[in-house]
């Protein structure tokens, strides 16, 4: 069954896909059952990148030939760890799950703590270690992809080590949970499970919004763990004030505990999250591509590990070590977003300022030292952070060709590893521009 899905994935899945990550698959047939279907993967990167492209499609079409739809799990083969598809388990099965599973590597030791979140992550180790006593309900909001659900998941993992009942679910799941246990007929056993847990996780409860019948059912989840000191925690896009569509009574249970929030990473956060999602992955990078990844990506965090296995599949299937430029090649796409932001005449105009050169100096012929390098820190810049073409370049910067471009990035390139402060001030200059 297997290979059978591999092939029926083949037809539905882009050939690139399939040629890069797909095709690395090995149904483990000794491993899977029906509820529940492990593929072996070379490696973290690519069961992550088809866990979150894919593991839908795949548990579909199991479904399709066999009429259960299975949590599908990816092995990665020289070690132990396993990835299941966060999905809940078909009507079609007996056995119904409540919940979803934690991510195990939703870790406190993984997250990145910054002044952007300590104040949630401090929180969120408090309820670890007293839970349903000090902030109960605990309520995190923040945007997209700022770590609200990897801290609920750090508070959970530790509790499951404690041999706490967790329950993990999203509004959604709730809701369905909720439909089938009426429709069976088995309330009673709905309402004993998620009213007995230890930790209550419910995850983007601005979903609720207009839904008056989950909302009722809520609420009284709400208040029977309240009453038993269990502890919950709720995430959401938005201070509770500001949801709507959602009831009164509901909204002011949510601000009784404490509500703390996540801001968008700083620059420091952000480099150290990169890094620490590299070491997951066992990829390394050098700074310089850090320090990139770090300036496409604006606050979604989320981005980072696309980034990372697009990086690191490309860089294995052709054989190349990532340097800057590849970097650059890769994540065209992303850049081209942020066309619109950065132009070569807003670096020129930074540049200028920070090296009190004229902008139009650095575009003539002029050869002064100071001017000069200005000049090569403007190429830099603009190679880096534009789309423009190295020829491109050399027509706007007045050089001769295209391997004058190269030189002065390559110039740059080993002044930034000889000289650290060198380095910084590039850094920042790049920070100032990513942030106009
Ligand atoms: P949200 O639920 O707020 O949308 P997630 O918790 O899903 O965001 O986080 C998105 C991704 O970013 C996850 O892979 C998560 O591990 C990572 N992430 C976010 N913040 C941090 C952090 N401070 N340290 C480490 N990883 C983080
Ligand atoms: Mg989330």
């Amino acid at each position: 069954i297997g290979e059978l899905i591999i092939e029926e994935l083949e037809k539905r899945v882009n050939p690139i896909d399939f040629k890069r990550y797909i095709k690395q698959l090995k149904y483990n047939e000794a491993l899977s059952k029906p509820h529940s279907v492990v593929f072996d993967t070379p490696n973290a990167l690519i069961a992550n990148w088809i866990q979150s492209k894919h593991a839908e499609l795949i548990a579909t079409l199991f479904e399709i030939k066999t009429n259960i739809k299975p949590a599908i799990s990816f092995r990665i083969s020289d070690d132990e760890v396993l990835l299941t598809s966060f999905m809940e388990s078909s009507n079609a099965s007996k056995t119904a799950t409540i919940g979803s599973p934690l991510n195990p590597l939703y870790t406190f030791d993984n997250f990145i703590v910054g002044g952007s979140n300590e104040f949630a992550y401090r929180a969120a180790i408090m309820a670890s270690k007293k839970p349903g006593i000090v902030y109960n309900p605990l309520f995190i909001h923040g945007g997209v992809g700022l770590g609200k659900t990897h801290l609920m998941h750090a508070v959970g993992n530790v509790l499951k080590d404690y041999g706490k009942e967790v329950i993990y679910t999203s509004v959604e799941n709730f809701l369905n949970d909720f439909s089938r246990y009426l429709r069976i007929g088995e309330m009673e056993q709905f309402k004993n499970k998620y009213r007995k847990c230890d930790l209550l996780l419910i995850d983007d409860v601005q979903f609720l919004s207009g839904k008056v019948k989950v909302q009722e059912e809520f609420f009284h989840t709400f208040e029977a763990l309240k009453n038993e000191n269990r502890q919950i925690i709720i995430t959401s896009d938005q201070h509770p004030k500001k949801i709507k569509g959602i009831e009164k009574r509901l909204i002011s249970r949510f601000e009784w505990g404490l509500v703390a929030d996540i801001q968008s990473p700083e620059l420091e956060t952000k480099l150290e999250i990169i890094k620490k999602k590299c070491e997951i992955n066992r990829v390394s990078f050098s700074n310089d591509i850090i320090q990139y990844i770090a300036t496409i990506i604006e606050n979604n965090t989320r981005e980072i590990e696309g980034i990372i296995t697009k990086l690191n599949a490309y860089s294995q299937l052709m054989g190349i070590e990532v340097d800057l430029e590849f970097a650059r090649s890769v994540m065209k796409n992303q850049i081209e977003e942020k066309k619109t932001e950065i132009t070569i005449d807003s670096i020129l105009e930074l540049v200028a300022k920070e090296l009190n050169v004229k902008q139009s100096e650095m575009r003539s012929n002029n050869r002064t030292v100071p001017v000069v390098h200005a000049r090569r820190i403007a190429i830099y810049l603009s190679r880096t952070l534009t789309p423009n073409s190295m020829p491109q370049l050399a027509s706007y910067f007045g050089l001769k060709d295209h391997t004058a471009v190269s030189h002065t990035m390559k110039k740059i390139k080993d002044m930034m590893e000889n000289d650290d402060d060198f380095k910084l001030k590039i850094d920042e200059m790049i920070n100032k521009i990513s942030n106009i």
